[in-house]
């Protein structure tokens, strides 16, 4: 049986196995990881510390690559 684990955002099944797991991971998809970056965004999670610069431009640079990427 195929290792799966669900979206953290869906709860979709994605598959964990090397070759098999997608760019996205552990997210389905990158619509789901969008969704995921953007709920940080909001606050949603309790975050143990602040975000500093160097987080902000680490995932200002997963934005700019998902927008590329479309
Ligand atoms: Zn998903």
């Amino acid at each position: 049986m195929a290792k799966v684990l669900l979206c953290p955002a869906c709860k979709a099944v994605v598959p964990v196995e090397k070759g098999l797991r997608p760019s996205s991971f552990p997210f389905c998809g990158s619509r789901c990881r969008m969704a995921d970056l953007g709920r940080w965004f909001g606050e949603e999670y309790k975050v143990p510390q602040p975000i500093g610069p160097d987080d902000h431009e680490a995932i200002e640079e997963v934005l700019a690559g998902q927008l590329a990427e479309s």
